[in-house]
């Protein structure tokens, strides 16, 4: 491969501050990068630092208070929040450190909700085969109290990627996890984005983890700090 793709995200000079008042927080303080097509970044940082939320702005589910935030071509400045949600529906899958499951669903029904709100005609059959190739073909009727956590990450997974979305991102997935577990959901993430090319964002403060993605970007106090390239094998 020697020609570079298109970027799949790309951010200008971006900055935001949440909270109000006297707990307004200026984060973000001017970030620009760009993640090639297919690429997998792994964020780094300090605690603090503004991951959660540069991802959460890649996303489309923060917006920034001023700069560019580009998604598979898209200006997401330019979409009102009805299309963000239909855009984030159809290209951007998330995976929470909590799982962020529905707890009064059965894992079937958590997988097929963006798929039936994405129209798809076959929400529940897309559903338990997403189930199926994350090792879930035995929990489909359970709920997510009556799962492990590595079972729960393993259906928020399966809804994240049943979209077919261009653009995965994943905040600290292994978080709430122990490391065997942690390991076998970052595998299970790294082979999904490998099968469907999807450009892969990670969040961790884990090096060795970070090492598995082509490239690291550090963030340290709103800014980026560092970048590098990993040689991939
Ligand atoms: P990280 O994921 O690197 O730990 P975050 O993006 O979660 O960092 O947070 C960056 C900073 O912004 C922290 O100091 C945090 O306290 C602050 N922050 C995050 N969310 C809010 C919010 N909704 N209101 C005010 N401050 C916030
Ligand atoms: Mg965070």
């Amino acid at each position: 491969m020697s020609e570079k793709a298109a970027p799949a995200i790309e951010l200008q000079d971006v900055h935001l501050s949440l909270g109000r008042g006297a707990a307004r927080v200026h984060i973000l303080k001017g970030v620009s990068v760009s993640l090639a097509d297919g690429e997998a970044t792994g964020l780094v940082g300090p605690s603090g630092s503004g991951k959660s939320t540069l991802l959460m702005t890649m996303a489309g589910l923060e917006r920034p208070d001023s700069g560019l935030v580009k998604v598979a071509g898209q200006d997401l400045g330019a979409l009102d929040e009805d299309g963000l949600a239909v855009f984030r529906g159809k290209h951007i899958g998330i995976v929470f450190q909590s799982f962020h499951l529905v707890p009064t669903m059965t894992a079937r029904e958590n997988v097929a909700l963006p798929l039936e709100l994405a129209g798809h005609p076959d929400a529940f059959s897309r559903a338990e085969a997403e189930l199926r190739n994350v090792g879930l073909g035995q929990r489909m009727d359970h709920y997510p109290a009556q799962l492990s956590g590595g079972e729960q990450q393993r259906v928020a997974i399966a809804r994240a990627v049943a979209p077919d979305p261009a653009i995965l991102v994943a905040d600290e997935p292994t978080g709430n996890l122990d490391e065997a577990t942690g390991r076998a959901i970052v595998d299970l993430i790294f082979a999904l984005k490998r099968e469907r090319g999807a450009t892969l964002v990670l969040v961790t403060h884990d090096l060795s983890l970070a090492a598995l993605c082509e490239r690291t970007v550090r963030l340290r106090s709103g800014v980026i700090e560092a970048e590098a390239e990993m040689a991939v094998a």
